[in-house]
């Protein structure tokens, strides 16, 4: 079976909608499952690696770069500035991530 021909931008396209659309519905269930939540950030990470795309900004701060839990600041994370930049606390894994804000 040929497969459609849609052009790389398109690809690229796409892949940013569906993944904001894991994102948006891992925030809905994230108090129900946690467990889909982070399925939903794997799901997303798989689709930036696969489209060769860089994961958008918003949604960055979503998740742990070290063990790749969906973070809800108040009950998994906190989220605090510091000299310009914004340190994300893990509490699944305990370890920080720091993003530069300039
Ligand atoms: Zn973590």
């Amino acid at each position: 079976m040929a497969r459609p021909l849609v052009s790389k931008k398109r690809q690229k396209e796409i892949a940013l909608e569906r993944i904001s659309i894991l994102f948006t519905q891992a925030k809905e269930v994230y108090s129900k499952n946690k467990g889909l939540a982070n399925r939903y950030v794997t799901l997303a990470r798989k689709l930036t690696m696969k489209a060769r795309i860089r994961m958008p900004r918003e949604h960055k701060r979503r998740y742990c770069k070290h063990c790749y839990k969906y973070l809800m600041p108040g009950d998994n994370s906190r989220i605090r500035t510091r000299d310009g930049k914004v340190v994300i606390s893990c509490f699944e894994c305990k370890k920080f991530t720091r993003i530069s804000v300039k």
